[in-house]
């Protein structure tokens, strides 16, 4: 495996491997990585010839109250799991290479980052989209890889590279959970025992809603109220338990498309999930981490 921390060696890389008619597939990440992240790096690697995979923490995406400085990294660990999944190329840029000065100009989101995500974390889409677009710049992937885990997120993505005209294959891979239903996340290294078994709220909520429909309930009111019982366990504060459509539009009618998304704070951290009505959350997929 190949390790780059200059962003024009980036490129020197990718467009050697360009020219000799190889498909890049890239999986950008904030590191400490775990099963989720790996999983992405399988689907660059059956839809491409080669497989960069970055780590960087984006200063831009956190906000002031939010946990940068204690952000979990452990590079020598996530440099022998990235060799050992067959990565090509590790991509550790350094800070003042990907902001030698406040970035100026930014990518501005629009309207779907307002709702969920957005409307607690001010300014958090602004920054991932911002650090992103200039990711696909230096790598010039010909596809990149996110996770529905964090489905905001992956619907922003697809719609910046789209509306910016990329020109680049977004793939959005399902999510990765504990046997137990707990969606894999760095985050959840924060976690005390107890909280970690508290964190089970948020799958068990989105199992609740998911039987619900298949029982035969499509009104979104209910459907909520029935994931909220379930979400509202102790030691649980919940932040939002909603069912959108693939615009992040609240939906008049539950279907086999619509998104369950929740989010919720366990002791300090805070926690996402979702599930996709229609496929439901055993269809992810599940690993003993
Ligand atoms: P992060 O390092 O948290 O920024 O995540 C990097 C990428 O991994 C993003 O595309 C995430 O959506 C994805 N990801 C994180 N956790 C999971 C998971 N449990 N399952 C699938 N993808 C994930």
């Amino acid at each position: 495996m190949q390790e780059v921390t200059k962003l024009q060696d980036m490129r020197a890389w990718s467009r050697a491997e360009r020219a000799r008619g190889r498909r890049i597939g890239f999986v950008p990440t904030m590191g400490f990585l775990h099963e989720g992240h790996l999983q992405l790096v399988d689907r660059a690697r059956q839809r491409a010839d080669r497989v960069v995979l970055s780590i960087f923490v984006n200063p831009l995406q956190f906000g002031p109250q939010e946990d940068l400085a204690k952000y979990p990294r452990d590079l020598a660990r996530d440099r022998r799991l990235a060799a050992e999944r067959g990565v090509d190329c590790l991509f550790v840029p350094e800070l003042e290479a990907m902001y030698p000065a406040e970035p100026l100009v930014r990518v501005a989101p629009g309207p779907m980052a307002d709702p969920l995500e957005g409307a607690a974390r001010p300014g958090h889409f602004g920054g991932v989209l911002t650090v992103v677009a200039k990711l696909f710049h230096i790598v010039e992937p010909d596809m990149a890889v996110f996770g529905r885990k964090d489905f905001q997120q992956a619907v922003l993505v697809r719609r910046m590279a789209a509306d910016l005209d990329f020109g680049l294959e977004i793939d959005v891979a399902p999510t990765v959970r504990e046997l137990d239903g707990l969606a894999l996340s760095s985050r959840n290294s924060y976690l005390t025992a107890d909280e970690r078994r508290s964190a089970l709220a948020l799958s068990r909520a989105l199992r609740a809603v998911e039987q619900a429909w298949r029982g035969g309930e499509a009104g979104p009111a209910a459907l909520q109220r029935r994931g909220l019982e379930i979400l509202k366990a102790p030691g649980v504060t919940p932040a939002y338990l909603e069912l959108v459509d693939d615009e992040l539009h609240s939906v008049a009618r539950a279907d086999a498309r619509t998104v369950v998304v929740v989010a919720a704070r366990v002791g300090a951290t805070r926690l996402i999930d979702n599930v996709v009505l229609g496929e439901g959350v055993a269809s992810d997929i599940s690993v003993r981490a």
